[in-house]
């Protein structure tokens, strides 16, 4: 793992994060600046820096991280009303931490188009 990357640093239990879920591949925490009632980061356990860097072999893994954001916003009483998923990709998408992450947002009506 990179010795500068925040979230290899929770996933591997060195800064705390507060967990909903994980499993082999996936961890899933609440953002610490949530921009919705439920915010969740999905991250592989994987170190992939961007969305530019997904190999062949991870294909199952993002098909898996959808899964299970869509369970979790069943779970929580959230997905009938309507939910989004976002990854930022590189520093004009949006993206400050460079290791790959899904936002699951819910809980309230969602505006378009994204700022
Ligand atoms: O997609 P982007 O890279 O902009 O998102 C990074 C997200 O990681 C932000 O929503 C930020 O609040 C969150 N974060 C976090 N815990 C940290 C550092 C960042 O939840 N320790």
């Amino acid at each position: 793992m990179p010795d500068n990357c925040i979230f290899c640093k929770i996933i591997a239990g060195e800064i705390p994060g507060n967990f909903v879920y994980q499993d082999d591949e996936i961890v899933v925490v609440e953002d610490i600046a949530p921009q919705a009632p439920h915010h969740y980061l999905l991250l592989p356990k994987k170190h992939i820096p961007t969305t530019l860097d997904l190999d062949l072999e991870d294909r199952e893994l993002v098909g898996h991280i959808h899964r299970v954001a869509a369970r979790i916003a069943r779970d929580k009483g959230f997905a009938d009303e309507g939910f989004r998923i976002v990854n930022n990709c590189n520093e004009g998408g949006g993206q400050v931490v460079w290791h790959l992450h899904f936002h699951l947002l819910g809980g309230r009506r969602m505006g378009w188009p994204p700022g």
